[in-house]
């Protein structure tokens, strides 16, 4: 199949409203090999996925793969400045994982139960419905290359444009964590990119970048998944 510029085709393929009354998106561009999903914002104090793939959705690239955005996955959060969704849920805490618990209602709160959360609805079935052959998600702020499932290679990759180090994420419990339900139970390769910080939070002791400022390294980051 044929390279398709991506200025040229940007189509919304899903969309869903969260509780707090805010929409999220699934946009897709690009060629029709693999699908490649990126997700911002999962957590609504770590604003620049966001600002990084709304940059990249406004340039122009190719691509052989289907690249495959959710934007903003925690528009609630964002508004408000919290790690967690209008319900005080941390989504990335709230898969229908093996491993799923109840937990204290604190910033890492999971759920009532898996799968509360609108957003985590919308994800879990984007996963059944284009069943993505790789998935980053942009997170902030330890500068780490976490990654799940059959995933060193892309992970050493980022590593090199990043100058972050990788770590594989087995090894302490995250249960209902997004990694868990798509790398380590369904064997898809997740990338959990943990950027420098773009905001002041009290896990962000290191110095606070702009977003501008990790765009090279996304822009660098995507060309290579772009032909993966
Ligand atoms: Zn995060």
């Amino acid at each position: 199949m044929g390279i398709i510029d991506t200025a040229m085709i940007k189509k919304i393929l899903e969309k869903e409203k969260t509780s707090g009354g805010n929409e999220i998106h699934l946009v897709a561009t690009g060629g029709s090999q693999k699908n490649i999903l990126t997700i911002g914002v999962f957590h609504g104090d770590e604003p620049s996925g966001k600002y990084l793939i709304e940059r990249y959705l406004k340039g122009e690239y190719k691509a052989k793969n289907r690249l495959l955005f959710v934007p903003c996955l925690n528009p609630d959060g964002l508004r408000a400045g919290t790690r967690g969704n209008s319900n005080g849920v941390d989504l990335n805490r709230n898969f229908p994982t093996k491993n799923w618990q109840h937990s204290e209602k604190d910033k890492y709160f999971g759920g009532d139960s898996p799968s509360s959360e609108t957003e985590t609805r919308f994800i879990v079935e984007i996963i059944k419905k284009y069943k993505p052959d790789v998935i980053l998600t942009l997170h902030e702020p330890y500068r780490i290359v976490n990654y799940d499932g059959p995933a060193l290679e892309i992970a050493e990759k980022i590593s090199k444009i990043t100058k972050y180090d990788v770590e594989e994420s087995i090894g302490y419990p995250t249960p209902g964590s997004f990694g868990t339900y798509c790398g380590v139970e369904r064997g898809i390769p997740v990338i959990t990119l943990e950027f420098a910080p773009t905001i002041d939070s009290e896990d962000a002791d290191t110095q606070i970048v702009t977003p501008e400022s990790l765009w090279c390294h996304y822009e660098k980051i995507m060309q290579f998944l772009a032909d993966y």
